[in-house]
């Protein structure tokens, strides 16, 4: 049998690695982490594209090795797109808690409560190849959370597709219709 191909995912989020190395079960997928780096990647973009550029390629040229990256968040609709590329440290201090908190409170006065997740994927290997992907998947934010599976805003994001609370649906629900699920559809394609 033939060796996996390794790919190193570009980021610190072992939610996110898990998610990854479940759906691209061809590829050895590991964090830069579990390689014993530990970097602190500025993310100045304007887009999740921008971000998702430098931090993949930022891994790939310190490891010398393909590396994938995703940068993603939650979208509200009457919220213009906020909280979007800032929604990891949405209320300042990085924890999941406090931003879905502060989600609620913005949301509190507004009727629509539509939004959408969104996933920007960009391989990046050292010899300059660039393959990009992007995925959303819909639903609407809940009043209170319900229940602590997945991460992030998973308790309180209802997603249409399943039509139950990501925070109560089981993993192969949610890398059924993820965002990030529906990027790495495209992703392998264009991998091929
Ligand atoms: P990034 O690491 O800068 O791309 O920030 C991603 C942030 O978006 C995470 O910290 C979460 O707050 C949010 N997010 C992205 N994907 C998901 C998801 O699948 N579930 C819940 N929250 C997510």
């Amino acid at each position: 049998m033939s060796e996996k191909q390794r790919i190193v995912v570009a980021s610190g989020n072992k939610h996110k690695i898990k998610e990854i190395a479940q759906m691209l079960p061809e590829f050895e997928v590991v964090g830069y982490k579990d390689l014993g780096y530990d970097f602190e990647i500025e993310e100045n973009g304007q887009t999740f594209y921008e971000n998702a550029l430098s931090k993949a390629k930022f891994v790939a040229n310190a490891l010398n090795l393909p590396a994938l990256s995703d940068d993603s968040g939650i979208c509200a609709t009457a919220l213009n797109g906020e909280p979007g590329i800032y929604s990891a440290r949405y209320a300042g201090d990085g924890d999941d808690e406090h931003n879905n908190q502060l989600l609620l409170k913005n949301l509190a006065d507004k009727e629509d409560r539509s939004a959408k997740y969104v996933c920007c994927l960009v391989y990046y290997s050292p010899d300059g190849k660039i393959v990009t992907a992007t995925g959303e998947t819909y639903g609407k934010i809940l009043f209170e959370p319900e229940g602590n599976n997945g991460f992030g805003y998973d308790p309180i994001f209802f997603s249409d597709d399943l039509n139950k609370c990501m925070g109560i649906a089981t993993d192969e629900e949610k890398n059924s219709v993820s965002h990030r699920f529906r990027a790495l559809v495209q992703l392998r394609e264009k991998l091929k």
